[in-house]
């Protein structure tokens, strides 16, 4: 029986596509349901719901006692904003581990704190390993903070967060991370993995609706962090300062989104929690990876790097493919898909997270065979280039 039996699925007919991309992303119809009423953010009962996504996000994270959740309104790179003025002291130094836009972001949003940073870029999506970070801690004692990407959204990649973390606080370092598009379907136990603070947000793998996004944190690394925002609004100490008093946000919450957020973490619990996510996304990429690849497309990223969130593909060399043509067809069909960010070759994305089994990934890839054809693209295989890129990756 499958687990979407009783799901409105989006109508192409009525102009609802899929959203194949890493949130905003396709959500259940009793999560839409459940923005239908309206909640006071003073209310004893919003103040419970809001303790009740706090306390879930924790047992998620495999907290037993040590880590605190803050909630923060805004979409994600707010959250991200605040946690990195919030955790790194004025005085303090970040190593950046940048390889696509996200890593990219975290840079600039030190640049804009203006405190110092530095950064190891590896460019599109070649993964930053543990024994450069020790390499980069060793040679610069003045730094603080590792931040890093957990699965870099920009390529799909699933960084090496374990070899980063061990090589962070090997060199007696601190690790923050960005677990956006990874947090709620790919394992970021406390026991397991040491970090001080992550961010991730409610329209990702959580599958909510976009509108705030959350901090947790080592409790005594937090109780530490009185003092360094910059900012008023995106101070998490602040936050949890007050939530800790009153139970409430500090300013406006986003009450709707947090209702919807609580009927998708029920969604989620009832699916298995994070494995059951997991596999559901493992899934999904593995049945569209398949029949892409049985068209002729190829993955930008080997196997072992490829993440159950979103994949990239190389755009066929074949001149009669126009991506745009691409997406317009596929969206007519009922399917959004996602633009690629690489800078050295064209690519396009699809995403495997949101209220999707793989019958949709299949229908998904049937659509993309269909669009190739109306184009008169009979082959769907990369430029050389392309491959020549590719080699570069470690298997
Ligand atoms: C989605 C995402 C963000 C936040 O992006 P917003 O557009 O601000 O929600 C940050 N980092 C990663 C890795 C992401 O996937």
């Amino acid at each position: 029986m499958s687990l979407f039996q009783n799901d409105a699925f989006p109508d192409p007919a009525k102009g609802e596509p899929f959203l194949l991309t890493p949130g905003p992303l396709t959500t259940a119809l009793s999560v839409k349901e459940a923005m239908l009423r309206d909640w006071g953010s003073w209310d004893g009962d919003f103040r419970a719901m809001t303790k009740s996504v706090c306390d879930q996000l924790l047992a998620l994270a495999g907290d037993t006692g040590d880590f605190v959740c803050v909630p923060m309104q805004g979409s994600g790179s707010y959250c991200v904003e605040a946690m990195l003025g919030t955790f790194v002291p004025r005085d303090g130094k970040v190593l950046v581990l940048a390889n696509g836009a996200y890593g990219q972001r975290a840079a600039e949003t030190m640049r804009y704190l203006g405190r110092a940073n530095t950064v190891i870029n590896k460019g599109d999506y070649m993964p930053p390993r543990g024994d450069e970070v020790a390499e980069a801690l060793q040679a610069d004692p003045l730094i603080t903070h590792v931040m890093a990407i957990h699965c870099e959204t920009s390529s799909g990649i699933l960084n090496p967060i374990d070899e980063i973390s061990e090589a962070t606080y090997g060199a007696g370092r601190k690790l923050l991370i960005d677990s956006m598009s990874a947090f709620g379907a790919i394992d970021l136990d406390v026991g397991r993995i040491r970090y001080e603070a992550m961010v991730s947000s409610a329209n990702k793998c959580i599958e909510g609706v976009p509108g705030f996004g959350f901090v947790i944190a080592r409790k005594s690394e937090l109780e530490e962090c009185q003092g360094h925002s910059h900012s008023l609004v995106l101070d998490v100490y602040a936050q949890w300062a007050n939530m800790q008093k009153t139970g409430q946000w500090r300013y406006t919450p986003p009450t709707h989104v947090v209702a919807a957020f609580l009927e998708a973490l029920r969604l989620h619990a009832q699916e298995g929690g994070v494995a059951g996510r997991c596999a559901r996304y493992t899934k999904n990429r593995d049945v569209m990876v398949a029949g892409m690849r049985a068209l002729g497309f190829e993955t930008l990223l080997k196997d072992r790097w490829l993440s159950p969130i979103i994949v990239t593909f190389f755009c066929p060399a074949d001149p009669r493919f126009v991506f745009n043509e691409f997406y317009e067809r596929m969206k007519a069909k009922g399917f959004i898909i996602y633009p690629g960010k690489l800078t050295v070759v064209e690519s396009f994305r699809i995403g495997c997270i949101g209220r999707m089994d793989s019958a949709v990934m299949t229908r998904v890839v049937k659509a993309a065979g269909e669009c190739l054809a109306d184009m008169g693209v009979t082959s769907a295989a990369p430029p050389a280039e392309a491959l020549i890129e590719r080699a570069k990756l470690a298997a």
